[in-house]
């Protein structure tokens, strides 16, 4: 059934460079079709929003339970390329990736007395022999119990900045608005060491600056507000905040000095700025995307995590935690860029970046499908890295134009119609851009400029 696959081609076998990713083949069980069908996987009276509704219709996540989802291929390539941006930002001020288990023990938790703080939205199990566990729904009894396992260090390791990204296990009052809040989730979670509270406050600026440098690189308007610092405990606290409408969170901005907060933190109905005292304060919405906490020794001195200071001796070591919400990242940028039916990503996060579309099956422009596959393999050959970025729209039962809407709705940043321009000589490409919404007729050259 398609005109352009590797079964077209007697020769595809001595061909180095792997056949194209086809979309007829891609796993993304959609629910494109408009009409009663559509939205058929949000439960009725389910509270939803337009990141689940695209994400659900685009075909990038399936519900399982309450706030747990099948995450599905093209989701998982988002977050792939989010984490290798968060590792790159992370590396860049020292981060070590490790991994901590999931499972984790009661005895750690009642330590830090947070065993009954949490109350229901800790996940708790006990194993074959009645040992009680948790499913860690963030890591600062377990990373400081590893550093105290090690013995007391010297100061010349500190500062020492661990961080995973895994699974995070709540169980959320509400879950609700698709990967916004769910009761498993990804979460970037970093926890840092410092020989002193001056130390410790550097890290933190590091940290925020990397956050910052993070939000740029995405094109994701993000705000750093005060925060409370929750069940985390702690002594400085701040949120990054991703302004929209359907934000759960409620943040005071003043005009004059930029001074911004939760709500959580100040008197609720004030309008006057606390920090300037001339400014008025507005109210607006954000998503939670990010929390940075000065933590000092609470959980150090808990578990006793200590270091060698220069002259031999043994001081409690200063901490810092800093989350991120990966899969609440992937679906508040949906939230923020997209319209009502189009999935527009951050350019570094889209799952494919190029779509080719061969004209459809019989028509008057002829066999042009080997045409795409040819541009395919010479801009695999020119751009190796774009073998991966690429898909091939052989679908070619549909016109060009319901297969381009499927393309635009699902935010590919271009799509490449081999239509009739290839016909002209010189060749030409139909291009269209989705950052800017332009249609270019481009050479092949121009494209691999272009690209
Ligand atoms: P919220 O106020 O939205 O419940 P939180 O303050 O409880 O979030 P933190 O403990 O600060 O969350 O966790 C760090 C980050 O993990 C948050 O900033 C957020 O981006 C992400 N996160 C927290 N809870 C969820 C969830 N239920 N689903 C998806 N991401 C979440
Ligand atoms: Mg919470
Ligand atoms: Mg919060
Ligand atoms: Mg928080």
């Amino acid at each position: 059934s398609c005109s352009v696959g590797l079964e077209s081609r007697p020769d595809a076998i001595n061909f180095t460079h792997r056949s194209p990713l086809l979309v007829s083949r891609l796993f993304q069980p959609s629910n494109l079709r408009e009409g009663k069908d559509a939205g058929l996987e949000i439960r009725s009276g389910e509270m939803t929003c337009k990141s689940q509704k695209l994400m659900l219709q685009g075909g990038l996540i399936h519900p399982s339970s309450p706030g747990c989802y099948y995450y599905l291929p093209a989701t998982v390539r988002a977050m792939e390329k989010l984490v290798r941006l968060i590792d790159q930002e992370m590396h860049a001020i020292g981060g070590q990736k490790l991994d901590m288990p999931s499972l984790c023990s009661a005895e750690l938790w009642r330590r830090s007395e947070r065993w009954n703080l949490m109350g229901k939205e800790l996940f708790r199990l006990q194993d074959r022999h009645g040992a009680e566990y948790c499913l860690g729904p963030t890591h600062e009894e377990a990373v400081t119990d590893l550093l105290a396992s090690q013995g007391t260090l010297s100061y010349k390791q500190l500062p020492l900045l661990l961080y995973q990204v895994t699974r995070k296990f709540r169980d959320e009052p509400k879950p609700r608005f698709g990967l916004l809040r769910g009761r498993e989730f990804y979460m970037k979670d970093m926890y840092s060491f410092d020989t002193s509270e001056e130390a410790a406050h550097r890290t933190y600026q590091a940290v925020c600056q990397a956050y910052d440098q993070l939000f740029l690189r995405l094109g994701l308007p993000c705000v750093k507000v005060q925060a409370d610092t929750g069940n985390i405990g702690g002594k400085l606290s701040h949120e990054f905040q991703l302004p929209a409408d359907i934000g759960e969170d409620t943040l005071m901005i003043c005009g004059n000095c930029g001074f911004s907060a939760n709500t959580e933190t100040i008197e609720p109905g004030r309008t006057d700025c606390p920090q300037c005292h001339g400014g008025v304060l507005t109210e607006s919405k954000g998503i939670e995307v990010g929390h940075t906490f000065y933590l000092g020794t609470k959980y150090s001195s808990i578990f006793n995590a200590t270091y060698y200071n220069a002259q031999n001796k043994p001081m409690v070591a200063e901490m810092g935690c800093f989350g991120l919400g990966v899969t609440r990242i992937l679906a508040a940028a949906i939230e923020l860029l997209s319209s009502e039916d189009a999935i527009r990503w951050p350019g570094l996060l889209a799952p494919y970046q190029v779509c080719i579309l061969p004209p459809k099956k019989g028509s008057k422009v002829g066999d042009l499908g080997s045409l795409a596959e040819d541009l395919y393999y010479s801009l695999v050959k020119l751009l190796p890295s774009l073998k991966e970025e690429m898909v091939l729209d052989d679908r070619t039962q549909l016109t060009i134009g319901k297969r381009l809407k499927d393309a635009s709705r699902l935010g590919y940043p271009y799509v490449i119609v081999v239509g009739q321009c290839v016909m002209e000589e010189p060749p030409r490409f139909e291009v269209h851009c989705q950052k800017n919404g332009e249609t270019l007729f481009l050479s092949k050259e121009g494209l691999l400029d272009l690209l």
